[in-house]
């Protein structure tokens, strides 16, 4: 899986092209950071339990998930239209995309995307981004702190920069090229 710097990247990349007046709000940039990480809430049951890697790429890493999430804020938070519900779906699949198009050392390799109709896991033969080590099944939290803070993430997250940064330039600068009125 890509680090959490990669996954907030490409959420601001895929989510800033919408160039509408009001899409510049704080809540609304928070909750596209929340969509952008929310397939790795399922970190959290394995932290409690002392195993956080024990349900990581389940469910959550999946098509359906990304509707559920989408629909909740549609249905339950006011400012969130058909548009918003739309983006917010976007950006939970490009979390989906991302794992998928990243190395992934630990097992299950990839996500399981079509949850629940079809229980196979699903990941790219030719990585492009490096893995982001966060130990294994069975490892308690101090070991996976140990896997993250090391430095072959360093270098997997200056691989995402590099890859991603010029990505979010360049969206960012047509973004405010059409909000400011030009063609
Ligand atoms: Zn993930």
């Amino acid at each position: 899986m890509p680090s959490p710097i990669g996954h907030s990247l490409l959420a601001f990349t895929v989510a800033g092209y919408d160039a509408r007046k009001g899409s510049s709000r704080l809540w609304w940039w928070l909750l596209i950071l929340t969509a952008a990480v929310a397939p790795d809430f399922d970190f959290l049951p394995g932290i409690l339990i002392g195993d956080p890697n024990r349900f990581h790429h389940g469910p959550s890493h999946s098509i359906t998930a990304a509707l559920l999430f989408a629909l909740t804020f549609w249905l339950l938070i006011k400012p969130v239209g058909r548009r918003e519900a739309l983006i917010l779906f976007s950006v939970y699949l490009s979390h989906l995309v991302a794992d998928m198009l990243a190395a992934d050392h630990g097992a299950p390799y990839g996500i399981p995307l079509f949850w629940p109709l079809v229980d196979d896991y699903f990941i790219s033969p030719t990585p492009l981004f490096s893995n982001f080590s966060h130990g294994g099944r069975g490892e308690g939290l101090a070991g996976v702190l140990v896997d993250i803070f090391s430095m072959p993430n360093l270098r997997a997250v200056a691989i995402e920069v590099l890859i991603l940064g010029p990505l979010l330039w360049l969206v960012q600068r047509l973004r405010r090229r059409r909000l400011s009125g030009h063609p």
